[in-house]
């Protein structure tokens, strides 16, 4: 029972279950058992060098203040130059806004275009911040799904056929956490020009793990021209140079709410620390071979613990196209996702996510990132192929 002086909307607030998953696994750890972790979604690499230097530059140089709110204009001006490179476009750097990581950009967005009577229509499964945003807002989630059988890419004529009067946002992700898929750019602009008879309407897109994708090239909405003045964009360099502790991200915000997402991120966090935004700086305008290093190790990764998954009876994996997470469909177990989750960490020692963390069509799923050393991949699918024994 919420104590009656609090919030109502805080009943809808959900949290991260990754988060617990880690706790419990290092409470493991301390209690001397040897844990797998694929369990959180974070590069296992530490942030290059050159941008941990200039993280350290910064402060011996004496950035210790407040930068601008919105962040460095230098910053801004370097993920526009880098997002106008990669994909055509890039809105002027007034509206571009540094945020501490990209999470916050969810939020945000849900308090700005969510509140009482508002629809917000979103993927199941989904990162699990959007529906607990949206919901807490006072807002409506309402699903889409990011199904197996359409190779875990979202369908544009099942979005468009959720609007309603009330719908003030939808969210898309692709690459899509927690399956790696990703949707064609056929099926995007499918969406896109579908919303054309929707102007009110704002699109949302989370784009994380653009980089991190191994068959197709990146793709952007902001290469479409036709969305550009409703249009929300989420990056950063969490994923992208594995910098997901330092805690700073991007969004790209429409010309009819940037002044709102900065009022929230005054009211709410001022500013990234300055050191953080030269090491991101650094990262955004440094050499991009890191990136592609990374990327061609996670791509190799993917196709291992696929191809590992595969051999075991009763599982059934499709290779992802992005991010770095499998999504093994586990229903020939026979056990509901949560159990496999508790018994897969407490009985085997591998840290692994039950799909309904993500939502109610998560259900007969698992979310096992492979963002872990080869070996780890390894002892973890033998560990979950005992499970698997064990109990066919
Ligand atoms: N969006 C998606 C789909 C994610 O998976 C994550 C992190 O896991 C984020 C956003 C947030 O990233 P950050 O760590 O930069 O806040």
């Amino acid at each position: 029972m919420l104590n009656k002086m609090l919030n109502e909307n805080l009943l809808k607030l959900d949290t991260e279950t990754a988060f617990s998953v880690l706790t419990r696994a290092g409470e493991l750890e301390k209690a001397g058992f040897s844990i797998v972790n694929l369990g959180i979604g974070q590069p296992d690499f530490s942030t290059p060098a050159h941008i941990v230097e200039a993280g350290i530059k910064a402060l011996k140089d004496g950035a210790h203040g407040y930068t601008p709110s919105m962040g460095l204009v230098s910053l801004r001006e370097a993920v526009f130059k880098d997002l106008t490179e990669r994909y055509g476009y890039c809105p002027p750097i007034s509206q571009i806004q540094i945020t501490p990581g990209g999470k916050p950009d969810i939020f945000m967005a849900a308090m700005i275009y969510g509140g009482r009577k508002k629809e917000i229509i979103l993927p199941d499964p989904s990162f699990p911040i959007y529906t607990s945003s949206v919901a807490y807002s006072g807002a409506t989630p309402v699903t889409y799904g990011v199904n197996e059988e359409n190779g875990f890419a979202f369908n544009a004529d099942e979005i468009l056929s959720k609007i309603t009067s009330r719908t003030s946002m939808i969210m898309i992700n692709s690459p899509h956490n927690p399956t790696g898929g990703i949707t064609p750019a056929s099926e995007i602009s499918k969406l896109v020009d579908g919303l054309i008879s929707y102007p009110d309407i704002t699109l949302f897109s989370d784009e994380i793990y653009d980089r991190l994708v191994f068959e197709t090239p990146p793709h952007s909405l902001l290469s479409y021209p036709e969305i550009l003045d409703r249009l929300i964009v989420l990056n950063g360099w969490s994923k992208t140079y594995a910098m997901t502790g330092w805690r700073i991200g991007f969004g790209i915000w429409p010309k009819q709410s940037v002044e709102f997402a900065d009022k929230i991120g005054v009211n709410y966090h001022s500013c990234v620390n300055a050191a953080t935004q030269y090491a991101a700086l650094a990262a955004t305008s440094g050499d991009q071979g890191c990136v592609e290093n990374m990327r061609i190790i996670f791509k190799r990764r993917a196709k291992l613990i696929t191809e590992k998954l595969n051999n075991i009876t009763g599982i059934n994996c499709q290779l992802p196209g992005g991010a770095f997470y499998a999504f093994p469909n586990i229903t020939g177990l026979g056990l509901a996702s949560d159990d496999i989750q508790t018994i897969l960490l407490e009985d085997y020692g591998v840290a692994g996510l039950a799909g309904t963390a993500f939502g109610h069509n998560g259900e007969g799923y698992l979310r096992l990132s492979s963002a872990n050393s080869d070996d780890s991949i390894i002892k973890a699918c033998t560990m979950i192929e005992q499970l698997a024994n064990n109990h066919a």
